[in-house]
């Protein structure tokens, strides 16, 4: 059996290791010129965790990871208005970059990958999916997947705009990574963040001396600006603490990454032979901070269900009506989630620091974190835990 999977993000590249295993030919395509490590720390546990420990990936994943042993909120001044402590191993999070997770995954996958290249065009019957690449080769295959993220291609091209599809959450985020050894030293092993009324901004520091800064502002138009680094640097003046420094060093796309917050809501993942997989059919945003981990999940359950009996337009039915419910558990808790992470008002950024000092309680945060996802018992089925690499 041929799959030709479109985005070798964390969902394609997850997808093709299950696939591979199960004996398909598999094959990617990346619009991005090459493998893409940009990116922004991601909080990861859950089912996704689960699949990488039985994919092997757990040993890698502890190496990769980076100490964070406190969140906290600061003042334009630098200075802490509400923390909360993460003694080690206390929440069973892995605070990783998007990247570093996605090459973990790539260097377990033995499918080639065709870097700039996407799908220009698709046709099927019940025999088999056509797709024109846009280098202007052609692909036969038994299964053409859609894991190209929340603007997906595919999905434009066989279940129409993305605007049908894309619930805009109201908010922008922005993310790079900065090299500079003292800002690295400044921020410690914490995320620290500073909110005023619309406006978020994150700091990690990670390994090498370098920081991972996360921006999060209100917008009601979801359009792409022009210049975003420009749009940072007006929105963020006179905020104070580090931020006139790194603004200033604020690169431009691709290292900086840009996007509207939203999430993905579809009726269908899949029509005959071309299913859609990850943020494409399921983004849940970083607010509901599971995307990443779903996305995994999603793969499994897709390679579990093409692993059994009954064709593949069938078994693309049955990994969607698994995955539907705990997809949309996960967006209600992100959509709850945003005034809490992003603020709107200043009586707001007083209650959110209240919680956090409750959650700074003996057994009040593991209450927190614990409720906030399906465990991989709601979505595989069972299995030995043990790596199947
Ligand atoms: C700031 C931020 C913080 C987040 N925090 C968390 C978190 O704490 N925990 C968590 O679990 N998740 C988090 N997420 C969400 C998580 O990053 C995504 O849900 C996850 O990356 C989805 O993986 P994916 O492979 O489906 O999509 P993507 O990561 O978007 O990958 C899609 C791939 O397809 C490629 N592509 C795009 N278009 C095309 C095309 N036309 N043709 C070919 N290829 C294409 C892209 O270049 C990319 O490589 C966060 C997201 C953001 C933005």
């Amino acid at each position: 059996m041929r799959a030709l999977v479109c985005g070798a993000g964390i969902a394609g590249l997850t997808l093709a290791w299950h696939l591979e295993r199960a004996g398909w030919d598999v094959e990617l395509v990346e619009r991005a010129a090459a493998f893409r490590d940009s990116g922004y720390m991601i909080d990861f546990y859950g089912p996704g965790a689960e699949v990488a420990a039985r994919m092997g990936l757990g040993q890698r994943l502890r190496e990769l990871r980076h100490e964070v042993n406190e969140i906290g909120y600061v003042d334009r001044d630098g200075r802490t208005t509400s923390r909360l402590a993460l003694p080690p191993g206390m929440y069973e999070i892995t605070s990783l970059l998007r990247g570093d997770l996605a090459r973990a995954v790539a260097g377990q996958v033995r499918s080639p990958v065709r870097y700039g290249v996407t799908v220009d065009g698709v046709e099927q019957d019940s025999g088999g999916v056509r797709v024109l690449l846009s280098d202007g080769t052609r692909r036969d295959a038994d299964l053409l997947v859609g894991a190209d993220g929340v603007h997906s291609r595919v999905r434009e091209l066989v279940f129409g705009p993305g605007e049908r599809f894309l619930r805009h959450l109201g908010h922008h985020v922005a993310a790079y990574l900065l090299d500079d050894e003292e800002l690295h030293r400044r921020v410690g092993v914490r995320y620290r963040m500073l909110t005023v009324p619309g406006r978020m901004a994150g700091a990690y520091a990670v390994h090498g001396g370098r920081l991972a800064m996360m921006f999060l502002y209100r917008e009601a138009d979801p359009a792409a600006p022009a210049d975003p680094a420009a749009v940072l640097r007006e929105r963020y003046a006179g905020l104070g603490w580090i931020l006139p420094e790194v603004l200033r060093r604020c690169p431009d796309p691709p290292e900086l990454y840009h996007d509207q917050v939203s999430q993905v809501e579809m009726d269908e993942w899949s029509r005959g032979r071309v299913v859609l997989l990850g943020d494409a059919c399921q983004a849940v945003s970083l607010f509901a901070g599971h995307g990443a981990s779903m996305a995994m999940a999603g793969a499994r359950v897709l390679a579990e269900e093409l692993g059994a009996s009954g064709g593949v337009p069938a078994a693309a039915e049955r990994y969607a009506a698994r995955m539907r419910g705990p997809v949309e558990r996960v967006q209600r808790f992100g959509r709850r989630f945003v005034k809490w992470m992003a603020p709107p008002s200043r009586a707001r950024i007083v209650a959110r620091d209240a919680v956090l000092r409750l959650a700074a309680l003996p057994g009040a945060g593991r209450l927190l974190v614990g409720r906030l996802g399906p465990g991989a018992d709601d979505l595989f089925r069972a299995s030995p835990r043990r790596p199947e690499a």
